[in-house]
């Protein structure tokens, strides 16, 4: 290894090379999908259509260790691992006791850790002979990570991209094309799923939910294609645990083992990343790390959804999941957060949660903004507003640190960097940010709208 290497922690060597399957670890299995129209359980026949058989393989794993491949390690080198960094200026600013430290996952090509997943996907659908894959993305991020992926692989690219973000950043969709996506709104007049939501409300802001059902639907009409999607799923979850494996060698370089974890949620796949081979330490009994994820007030799945089954789509067409959800079909507000804007949380995050393996917290967006400029102006780095919601949390915990006048560190998820969300940070340096709070009709409402299963 080179002496640049050596000095800049590029340590070969401290890339895992394996994911973690907390699956193996669980005190109790998750509850299967289910079939809508059967109400048994989803098979991989219920999957084939829309996933290849490797990573139909992995998502129904109960393996606890899976290895990554040559040709995926290879390119997670151009950027991994990603750096554990200690927030002294934050602390500092602070006057607290807490050793605060971040995983910076804003250092891969597209700015996040969704390049984690997007890449392990491009490679398992080539080597699977997928020639297209189709994808939804909410602010962008996965968006472009799966275009640069379906690059390096060579695979074509379809992305269907919620209309609010298509509109608030519209440098996201330059990125998608510049690595060779075709890039749509969403709800769209090219499928079913989106004509009919144009036909109810032709001036919808689109969702996630809206836009996963426009990608499989389209996935499952053109010969070649698969759909990819860029949370939620246990693939997904399993590839971004390279985040956690990473962070555990690293806090243990640095004498730093994580008192607590934060971390964003949408989905709650960069939150499982990070959380969950942590997780496998608290299960053998070896630690207690506290687990809190963050959600935005406009969107609580976790903190005021319920355990249910429900589908992962508007349109209804996925199988049905045991998850936190707020319906189907609840609109979350356009809060500038969108990678947060989903109805729904991971079906393994909803069975940690439900078992009392972790933690949640909803925050509003003003708050979060507030603290990632705080974040900025001590660390230098600008944060994406995801990333953010963590950022206060991280900065409460060590506030509540300080006024218990004890030491804790402290580790939290930095899912990407805001350089792609500046036109957010404008509307809160112009005092045009707005907060939504729990919108517990709406919530009512969908929740009440959900399919009758137990
Ligand atoms: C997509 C995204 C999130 C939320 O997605 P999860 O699956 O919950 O991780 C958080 N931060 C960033 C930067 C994102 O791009």
């Amino acid at each position: 290894m080179s002496e640049y290497k050596k000095k800049f922690v590029l340590d070969e060597e401290r890339i895992p090379k394996a994911w973690y399957n907390i699956v193996a670890d669980l005190p109790t299995p998750p509850s299967p999908p289910l079939n809508p129209a059967t109400l048994q359980p989803a098979g991989p026949d219920d999957l084939a259509p829309i996933f290849p058989p490797s990573i139909i393989a992995q998502e129904v794993s109960a393996e606890r260790y899976i290895e990554i491949p040559e040709e995926i390690h290879q390119i997670y080198r151009m950027w991994r691992p990603s750096p554990l960094i200690r927030a002294t200026g934050l602390e500092k600013a602070l006057d607290t006791p807490a050793k605060i430290f971040f995983k910076y996952e804003g250092v891969s090509p597209a700015g996040s850790h969704k390049s984690n997943t997007a890449v392990a996907q491009a490679y398992y659908n080539k080597l699977d002979g997928t020639t297209r894959l189709a994808t939804e993305t909410g602010a962008g991020q996965w968006g472009s990570a799966l275009s640069m992926a379906c690059q390096m692989f060579g695979l074509e690219c379809m992305v269907y991209m919620v209309k609010v973000s298509y509109h608030q950043k519209p440098y996201r969709r330059s990125m998608m094309q510049l690595w060779g996506a075709n890039v749509i709104p969403s709800p769209s007049d090219q499928t079913n799923a989106g004509r009919a939501v144009l036909a109810e409300d032709p001036e919808s802001l689109g969702s996630l939910g809206i836009a996963i059902s426009e990608a499989v639907e389209d996935a499952v009409t053109h010969p070649g294609s698969k759909y990819s999607l860029g949370s939620v799923t246990n693939h997904v979850l399993l590839h971004q645990t390279i985040i956690g494996e990473e962070a555990l060698l690293q806090c243990q370089d640095a004498d730093a083992y994580p008192d607590v974890i934060v971390g964003c949620v949408g989905g709650g796949s960069s939150f499982a990343g990070i959380a969950f081979p942590f997780l496998r330490e608290n299960l053998a009994g070896k630690t207690n790390t506290r687990l809190l994820a963050v959600e935005p007030t406009a969107c609580p799945t976790l903190t005021k959804g319920k355990f249910v089954y429900d589908f992962g789509d508007e349109a209804q067409s996925t199988p049905l999941f045991k998850m936190y959800s707020l319906g189907h079909d609840f609109m979350p507000a356009g809060i500038h957060a969108g990678g947060l804007r989903y109805h729904a949380m991971a079906p393994l995050i909803s069975h940690a949660y439900d078992l009392g393996l972790m933690e949640a917290v909803a925050v509003p967006q003003t708050k979060v903004f507030a603290a990632a400029q705080l974040f900025a102006q001590t660390e230098g780095i600008v944060p994406a507003p995801e990333s953010a919601h963590a950022i206060l949390t991280t900065i409460d915990e060590a506030l509540a640190a300080k006024e218990a006048g004890e030491s804790r560190n402290i580790l939290f998820n930095l899912t990407g960097h805001g350089f792609l969300d500046l036109g957010a940070y404008d509307a809160y340096l112009s005092g045009k940010l707005e907060d939504y709070d729990h919108p517990e009709e709406a919530i009512a409402a969908s929740i009440a709208r959900l399919p009758k299963v137990d």
